[in-house]
């Protein structure tokens, strides 16, 4: 049977309550075990609308539901534990969210695995770490250890790559003042031979296949702008 991991992630209410109101249903639905649960782990929000400390988990299970069978069951505990769907990052009583389903890759609307931020999120990595630090990710083809501690180091290295020079000189200054923990560079102007960086954020219009493949992640790709999406990807990556 595949193993999953997923993530338990919620800032409202009785946070770890409903973690166990949602690791119960879980065990109680047929074709499904719980393996393993980390500690619950309390973090610093991403983005303005939360105002509360979030709480995050991770746990393994072992399921014979199909990929999208266990999206739905994830989705349906998650609607009867009250997750507001209001704001974006906003206050939620549960997320749940599925890391990893085995070594598969899934790209379809509903359901990307394993999913596009597990990588490079500290709230994700650390309580995962404490489940499954073997774990290889099946794309980035390094452990879920090997992914954490890589964001540990500091100064954080971070390029941008893409865009124009002056679009990313202008985020270097804006980041740099930010986020000092972070040193930051354009991948475009680095010599040839340099060191991989933490994380490459990519802004578009160069070939983002030509990137290596461990440090990089498409800014373009989220909802909101590239510069919104960098500012959130950084500081799940930084832990703040
Ligand atoms: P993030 O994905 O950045 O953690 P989120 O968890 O707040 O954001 P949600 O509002 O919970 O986002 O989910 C938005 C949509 O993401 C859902 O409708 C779901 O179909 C889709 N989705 C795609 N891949 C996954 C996945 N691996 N796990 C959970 N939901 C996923
Ligand atoms: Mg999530
Ligand atoms: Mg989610």
């Amino acid at each position: 049977m595949p193993r999953c991991h997923i993530s338990l992630g919620g800032n409202t209410g009785e946070v770890a309550a409903a973690f166990g109101a949602a690791l119960g249903r879980l065990r109680n639905t047929a074709g499904c075990t719980v393996v393993a649960v980390s500690r619950f782990h309390e973090t610093a929000p991403v983005g303005n609308e939360a105002e509360n400390r979030f709480l995050n988990a991770a746990a393994e299970i072992e399921t014979s539901l199909d990929p999208f069978a266990f999206l739905d069951l994830l989705q349906g505990v998650e609607g009867d534990l009250g997750r507001l769907r209001t704001v974006r990052w906003g206050p939620r009583t549960i997320d749940l969210d599925l890391l990893f389903y085995g070594n598969e890759v899934i790209e379809s609307p509903r359901l990307v695995v394993p999913h596009p931020a597990a990588w490079y999120r500290r709230f994700v990595l650390d309580p995962l770490a404490e489940i499954a630090p073997q774990f290889v990710h099946p794309i980035k083809r390094v452990t879920v250890q090997a992914l954490r501690e890589r964001l540990l180091e500091r100064p954080l290295p971070v390029a941008l790559a893409g865009a124009t020079t002056d679009q990313k000189t202008g985020m270097i200054a804006n980041l740099s003042q930010t986020f000092p923990a972070g040193r930051f560079f354009d991948w475009d102007q680095a010599p040839a031979g340099s060191a991989e960086p933490a994380l490459i954020f990519w802004l578009g219009g160069t070939p983002f296949g030509r990137l290596p493949i461990l440090p990089r992640l498409d800014a373009t790709a989220g909802l909101e702008s590239p510069a919104d999406f960098v500012m959130h990807s950084l500081h799940a990556a930084l832990g703040m």
